[in-house]
């Protein structure tokens, strides 16, 4: 137990007993009073308060400008601030907070740095901002831990002038989960894009189209035809059209031109199409026997349809963000930037495949840069300052990752197979890293191949289907007829994708900031923490140990300068507040009026000589 006067502290860096149980005892106790930010050591953590509070007005922002960290409640903008010119990061698990933290970190720099709300919309901040309901309706979908989850990471970059002026952003955005576009698992849903559409509400930019090709587009309306997107009608009734509206405001203010925005909705649709298509198998002896022709079976035909609409997808969502990035683009001179990261959590489900592998890999990376930055830099400053210090091993192994090239050579042999990928997974890793094991049966679980032990915890993978997943077999002849439509948008489609080692690269040259976010529950219920969830995820995500190094080591850094400095200006303070009496001992009432202390002792004079010539034998000996 800490004593009482630690109650609620917004550093728990600084509790006398610093345990699992104490931290979680100071999360709850805050929790419970809506403090949902509290720093521990060098990070911030936040609990997800399920409810809107009143925390992030103007009024808000303009507290927290130019305010060192201990100068005011632990919060998001805090930490925004402390990272100008430095880099900001957000990890968590999925639901537990991470985009509308980015998103207020947005609003942070879109207001600050350009003298006021009214004047933003011009700048890339907060044209940011206004682009934001675009990319979540592409982006973003119902999953069963959060309503509105993000399916692509982001790295959006707030670029500065010398002189601190914002001068324009960028976005890039990685490994967008095309495979929702047409699979889902149960409770869960595809891109809100759909469903928005689905209201039925014509969009004004219906007056840019035929009516014909509205009719077309539109006839996609018929819920029992949809085998992919087979719970809709039961989802679609809960989007207000208002949301279709925000995502058409944020493409008017992105200035796409008519024909742009002809080609979302009807790409958009066209996916929507690609779902409803229904193929029948005929009878072998019923094929025509025409050569050269490719047969395939109803499920091949299904797979090349299901890619071709995913492709398109894919490539239209990374074409928006090309899109934003030239809007955003204001030519002026970049000094600085702040990048703010906001990915996917680690998933861990009833079924994992290899989406669930790739967003685990990143979140292993950033774990891995976590721990070196916060445990290993962190020790390695002690050392160059000459410190004293035992070098504490924090534990970098990660799960083997060696999964990903296996997959890649085995989607070189014609022949491969699920089963011939499994063994050769088994032969490379099985018995010779206890990261990668046999998954334990058990009843009711789904069927698994392998398990990893990942860095939040055991993870069982199913790699049914993933040969696929990786090749993503488009056909040719249908994209060479894409590349020669008349519609100007599709030949355009073909983007570069960003990768995870770009990615790594560029958090390594930065100053990072970290905001560890965590969800209470799962139940979405605000101001509820289940103890357990809260614990699983400090314990996994370093928290704990972040907060072990912290109050080993050394939290405060000071240059030699400012320290002597510090130190100048507290010998001032002392004397001019407190008089003499600061060199009697604690035990003296130092609430005594000085004239009154005066007439008792009468020996101040030589107090104060005395004090002087301690401070001033002080300060010689940091000159020393
Ligand atoms: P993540 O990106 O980590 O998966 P989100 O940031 O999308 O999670 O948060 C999930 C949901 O939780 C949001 O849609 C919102 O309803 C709620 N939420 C998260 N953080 C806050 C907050 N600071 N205040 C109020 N509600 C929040
Ligand atoms: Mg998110």
């Amino acid at each position: 137990m800490n004593p009482p006067k630690y109650d609620k502290i917004e550093d728990m860096a600084m509790m006398t007993h610093l345990n699992e149980a104490a931290v979680l005892y100071n999360l709850a106790e805050r929790y419970s009073a809506w403090m949902i930010y509290t720093y521990s050591g060098l990070f911030c953590a936040t609990v997800n308060p399920y409810k809107w509070l009143p925390v992030y007005d103007q009024t808000v922002v303009n507290a927290y400008r130019g305010k060192k960290r201990m100068e005011a409640p632990p919060h998001i903008f805090s930490v925004s601030d402390n990272a100008f010119q430095n880099m900001l990061t957000g990890f968590g698990e999925s639901g537990a907070g991470k985009t509308v933290n980015t998103k207020r970190v947005i609003q942070y720099f879109a207001t600050i740095s350009v003298g006021g709300a009214e004047k933003k919309k011009d700048e890339g901040a907060g044209k940011i901002q206004e682009s934001n309901p675009l990319l979540e309706a592409y982006g973003n979908a119902k999953t069963v831990r959060n309503d509105n989850s993000s399916r692509f990471g982001k790295f959006i970059r707030i670029h500065f002038h010398a002189n601190g002026k914002l001068s324009s952003a960028d976005i890039e955005t990685y490994l967008l989960e095309k495979s929702r576009v047409t699979f889902q698992l149960p409770d869960e849903r595809g891109y809100h894009i759909f469903y928005q559409m689905m209201t039925n509400h014509k969009p004004e930019i219906i007056a840019l189209m035929t009516k014909r090709s509205w009719m077309l587009l539109m006839s996609v309306v018929d819920w029992k035809t949809l085998y992919i997107f087979s719970s809709w009608h039961i989802h679609y009734k809960m989007f207000s059209k208002c949301y279709l509206f925000s995502t058409q405001a944020a493409i008017d203010i992105l200035g796409f031109t008519s024909e742009d925005k002809v080609g979302i909705f009807k790409f958009t649709g066209a996916v929507l199409h690609h779902g409803n298509m229904k193929f029948k198998q005929k009878q072998r002896e019923e094929q025509p026997k025409m050569l050269l022709i490719l047969y395939e079976n109803k499920f091949q035909v299904k797979n090349s349809v299901s890619a071709l609409a995913k492709s398109i997808y894919e490539r239209m969502f990374l074409w928006m963000v090309i899109r934003i990035n030239t809007m955003l683009d204001t030519k002026q001179a970049r000094q600085f930037y702040i990048g703010v990261l906001d990915i996917a959590g680690f998933e861990i489900f009833d079924y994992n495949s290899m989406e669930q592998l790739c967003i685990n890999f990143t979140n292993e990376k950033l774990q891995q840069f976590f721990n070196h930055h916060m445990f290993v830099l962190e020790q390695e400053e002690y050392k160059k300052e000459g410190i004293i210090w035992e070098f504490i091993d924090f534990g970098m192994d990660l799960a083997p990752m060696g999964i990903f090239s296996i997959l890649e050579e085995e989607c070189m042999f014609p022949k491969a197979s699920d089963v011939t990928f499994k063994n050769k997974l088994y032969d490379q890793h099985l018995g010779k890293t206890k990261a990668f094991e046999k998954p334990k049966p058990a009843k009711g679980k789904a069927e698994a191949h392998f398990s990893l032990m990942h860095y939040a915890g055991i993870v069982d993978y199913n790699i049914t289907g993933w040969l696929d997943k990786n090749k993503d077999p488009l056909n040719d002849s249908v994209v060479q007829l894409y590349q020669k439509s008349s519609n100007k948008l599709l030949p355009v489609l073909y983007p570069p994708v960003e990768n995870l080692g770009k990615l790594m690269t560029n958090l390594r040259s930065t100053h990072p900031h970290f905001v560890r976010c965590l969800i209470p529950n799962e139940s979405k219920t605000p101001g509820l923490m289940e103890n357990f969830l809260v614990i699983h995820q400090l314990r996994c995500n370093g928290v704990l140990e972040g907060i072990r190094i912290c109050r080993k080591g050394f939290p405060s850094r000071i240059l030699y300068a400012d320290f002597k400095q510090s130190l100048l200006t507290t010998r001032r303070l002392l004397r001019n507040c407190l008089g003499p009496l600061t060199s009697l001992t604690m035990s003296t009432n130092l609430d005594t009026p000085r004239s009154s202390l005066a007439d008792k002792t009468g020996l101040l004079g030589t107090l104060e000589e005395m004090r002087d010539e301690k401070l001033a034998a002080l300060v010689g000996m940091i000159q020393a």
